[in-house]
């Protein structure tokens, strides 16, 4: 389990990087997500849900060119939900995914009437919108017989979430590369979870993704992962390149120095599978 973390090079260290070559160092660190959390296997059909955020374009964009060349036999097919938001203009993400070749749907369904509905008089319209967006998508993958959902979640949302289960919660929980869904229908994985996301905007603008902007969370502010993302930046004006420390805490976790009884129970256990870290 224990083993030195490879560290993924951000824009902090590389100012004047050329577009090919932070695409080609996004799509190194994935590909090393992919083999170390063994995120895809022989025969998985992969299906990506792309928002219409950076996050999802890029990850659908580097995927896509890495199956070409991969080993490993797999196929990918695209779903964009248009989620009845008032403006909504999907037709460039359509251009887009037709241009790319890959196989894609594009769900209709009015969750942005709900999703104002439900969370009425709350701070937040992400949770209640993210339960409801993950409902459609997994009746979408069951009927376009994926086994695999692919989620564009990168290191920052991994270290935001650490720090609000912390701070708010009372959690020492962060976000998994790959989990299965508690009814066992599906695998979810994160190929971008230790990409920076400094690095997927950079890549982003670059490629000239038509990015479709969110109606709902946009407007809101005061959040407690705004916050918690202020906080990020803000240690890491005063520390350069913290984030890729906290990464590698993720990787580097020291059970015998927790207070969970179950995980302390767990790990004398498994005494004698792992050499305790020194
Ligand atoms: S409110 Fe917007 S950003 Fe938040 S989960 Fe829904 S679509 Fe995504």
């Amino acid at each position: 389990m224990a083993r030195a973390v490879e560290q993924t090079k951000s824009t902090e260290v590389e100012a004047a990087e050329s577009p090919a070559r932070l695409r080609d160092r996004l799509s190194r660190a994935m590909l090393r997500a992919i083999g170390e959390h063994r995120l895809i296997r022989e025969g998985d059909r992969i299906l990506i849900a792309v928002s219409g955020g950076k996050d999802s374009y890029t990850l659908l964009d580097l995927l896509w060119a890495a199956r070409r060349k991969s080993p490993v036999r797999f196929e990918l097919v695209a779903a964009h939900l248009d989620q009845g938001q008032p403006g909504y203009d999907g037709r460039p993400l359509e251009r887009w995914l037709e241009d790319l070749g890959v196989p894609h749907e594009i769900i209709r369904e009015d969750t942005y009437s709900i999703v104002l509905e439900k969370a009425a008089g709350e701070t937040s319209y992400c949770a209640p919108c993210s339960r409801l967006r993950r409902g459609i998508l997994y009746t979408a993958a069951e009927r376009l017989r994926c086994n695999v959902l692919a989620l564009g979640h990168h290191r920052d949302d991994a270290l935001e979430t650490l720090l609000l289960n912390l701070l708010y919660a009372g959690r020492l929980q962060a976000m998994p590369a790959r989990y299965t869904t508690l009814d066992g229908r599906f695998v979810v994985i994160r190929p971008l979870i230790e990409c920076a996301e400094e690095d997927i905007a950079r890549h982003a603008a670059a490629a000239g993704y038509p990015i479709i902007p969110c109606r709902l969370c946009g407007s809101q502010d005061g959040l407690k992962r705004e916050a918690v993302a202020r906080l990020l930046a803000q240690i890491e004006v005063e520390n350069p390149g913290v984030r890729r420390v906290m990464l590698s805490a993720l990787k580097n976790v020291r059970p015998t120095h927790l207070l969970d009884r179950e995980v302390a129970e767990a790990w004398e256990a498994a005494a004698g599978k792992y050499e305790p870290r020194r």
